[in-house]
């Protein structure tokens, strides 16, 4: 059973009074096992529309380390759906234990040249793999529709009833930006919502733009921090590793490389440069991820310490 509302605590840290800012952590890393942080809020109402359209198989896309495809594997194992996912490269010699962990739940696995997970449509690979249209649901990668907006848009309301105030400012990572939309659209143009890219560019500012309008939400009070990236998506450098492992040994709360990680270190070096005025709340959504870390530390040798 997922644990709701997730918890929220406070971190701190000398820096942070030094500056008169509060700092709350939304810990929707507990909020299940498996089905973690943000992806289980962009399943919610997924999955409910996959029942409800009697779907017995979820097909969705990802890469390699992919915290979605984790997410929609233990979802259909826990729920009883066929799981199928699209893997961005070629099948690796050896497995990792994100996709061993997917081999483990039951999804099946196809690994696609990167043209083709490109260029191909989701009718496109239905037809390539033979499912049937009816019972199959299509989530796209990250799982970043209007229903997954829909689910991280109950945050603010969950955090205000929680804390019994609304933060001046929301935290989260973007990959896709759904998050970060989902987020604006639940703070109903109160407070604000801040996303930190953990991908290069600034193609974000229009990705949420254009989420945001797909679904109908008109909210203008949100903003992505594109210097945070670290030389892009699954990037770091020393500075990031050490910002990780400092946080664990004080605070007891891991941070996974590719997104939570970053995300806080941008939160610390914001307030650090003063862009708050004193007297601010600030949130920050631990969105999860700490699957990855397994994956990343087998790749690069025990970087983040566990
Ligand atoms: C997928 C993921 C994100 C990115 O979420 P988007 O909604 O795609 O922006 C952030 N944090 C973690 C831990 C994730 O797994």
């Amino acid at each position: 059973m997922p644990v709701l509302p997730s918890p929220i605590v406070e971190i701190s840290d000398s820096m942070l009074s030094s500056h008169s800012v509060r700092l709350w952590l939304k810990r929707d890393d507990l909020i299940h096992p498996h089905i973690s942080g943000n992806k289980w809020r962009k399943l919610k109402y997924n999955l409910e529309a996959a029942q409800r359209q009697g779907c017995h198989t979820l097909l969705t896309f990802g890469g390699a380390y992919s915290n979605h495809l984790a997410a929609t594997a233990a979802a259909g194992r826990e729920y009883g759906y066929q799981t199928v996912g699209i893997v961005r490269g070629e099948r690796p010699a050896k497995l990792n234990p994100t996709l061993r962990f997917l081999l483990e739940c039951g999804m099946e696995l196809h690994f696609v040249s990167r043209s083709s997970y490109r260029n191909q449509g989701p009718d496109d690979w239905l037809q390539q793999l033979n499912l049937p249209v009816a019972g199959t649901c299509v989530l796209p990668e990250g799982g970043a529709n209007c229903l997954a907006l829909m689910g991280c848009a109950e945050i603010p309301a969950e955090v205000e009833e929680q804390l019994g105030f609304l933060p001046d400012v929301f935290f989260a990572a973007c990959g896709t930006g759904a998050t970060l939309a989902g987020i604006a659209a639940g703070l109903k143009g109160r407070s604000r919502a801040m996303g930190v890219s953990v991908l290069k560019g600034d193609f974000l500012r229009r990705e949420v733009s254009a989420l945001l309008q797909h679904c109908d939400e008109k909210t203008k009070n949100w903003e992505v921090l594109t210097e945070y990236h670290f030389g892009g998506y699954a990037r770091f450098d020393d500075a990031l590793i050490r910002f990780i492992n400092r946080f664990r040994a004080r605070q007891q709360v891991a941070l996974d490389p590719v997104y939570t990680g970053k995300l806080m270190y941008a939160v610390f070096d914001q307030v650090q440069q003063g862009a708050f005025p004193e007297g601010s709340q600030i949130l920050v959504l631990h969105s999860g991820g700490l699957q990855g870390i397994a994956g990343f530390n087998e790749r690069f040798g025990g970087l983040i310490e566990v």
